[in-house]
């Protein structure tokens, strides 16, 4: 099987884990848009409860709780990244009010209507963006906020390659004001929509992964698997250059009715 027709979730789970610990981000993202989305949040204060959803090791979680009131829970599948986690909220002398904790989007282990804004980065797309905005919705309180970076296309036609790969990766991609109408529809008032600037993909995401790539190849000489997954994530990152005018990432900010 080609790299191009491997799915990310076939790939060991291991290797993706042990790669992604090597970079501060697991996702396309900057301190500079996470600020920017925060700006549009109003109800914050020391008694806030925040919950990051597929927090990775934290970068984002980190620069949030920096200028945000309030307790943050970031929650992610991985083990190993919540230690990576924990450790960066010590390092930042957060951890009186930022914790890390194992544990699966589906099933998250907050009490209904506790939640003053739940954050999500790169990562609702585990669940699907609708089942997500549908699902957590009764863990925020009545005028809480969602925030969710989600990839989305630009224009309603785009060319055949990259309209595969997406159908054939995560086949929720939609337009924005598609992405927006299904926000709406599951009970929040749409409050900002932003395009992630290209630098989040191309100088935040990419640029670190040569160096990782690199020293990742050399550990797993030899090992196919590991081989992979790096043509796998340099395949994307080419597919990213070629196409970027049709697709990128949105942030989607709502308010609970
Ligand atoms: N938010 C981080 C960022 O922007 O750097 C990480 C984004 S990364 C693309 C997606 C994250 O979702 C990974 O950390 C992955 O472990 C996590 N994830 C995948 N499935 C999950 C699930 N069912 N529940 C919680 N986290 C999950």
């Amino acid at each position: 099987m080609s790299n191009e027709n491997k799915s990310i979730y076939e790939f060991d789970f291991n290797l993706i884990c042990e790669y992604y610990s090597n970079l501060e981000r697991q996702g396309p993202g900057s301190p500079e848009a996470t600020l920017k989305a925060l700006g549009f949040i109003d109800n914050l204060t020391p008694q806030s409860h925040i919950a990051d959803l597929g927090c990775g090791t934290g970068g984002q979680t980190m620069t949030l709780a920096q200028n945000t009131p309030g307790e943050i829970t970031g929650l992610d599948l991985f083990p190993d990244f919540i230690k990576i986690f924990n450790r960066n909220a010590e390092r930042d002398k957060l951890s009186n009010r930022v914790r890390g904790i194992v544990g699966s989007m589906d099933n998250l282990p907050f009490e209904n209507e506790s939640l003053d804004l739940i954050w999500s980065e790169g990562a609702i797309y585990n669940i699907g963006y609708e089942r997500g905005l549908n699902e957590w919705k009764k863990f925020l309180k009545t005028g809480g906020y969602i925030a969710v970076s989600e990839v989305s296309w630009f224009t309603d036609e785009r060319p055949q390659e990259i309209n595969d790969f997406w159908m054939e990766h995560y086949s929720e991609i939609d337009t924005i004001p598609n992405k927006v109408a299904q926000m709406q529809k599951a009970g929040y008032i749409p409050t900002a929509i932003f395009i992630l600037p290209e630098t989040c993909w191309t100088d935040h995401f990419y640029a670190p992964q040569a160096k990782v790539q690199e020293e990742f190849l050399k550990k797993h000489a030899g090992n196919k698997s590991a081989e992979n997954y790096v043509g796998f994530e340099r395949y994307e990152m080419n597919l990213y250059y070629r196409y970027k005018e049709y697709y990128g990432y949105v942030f989607y900010i709502g308010k609970k009715r």
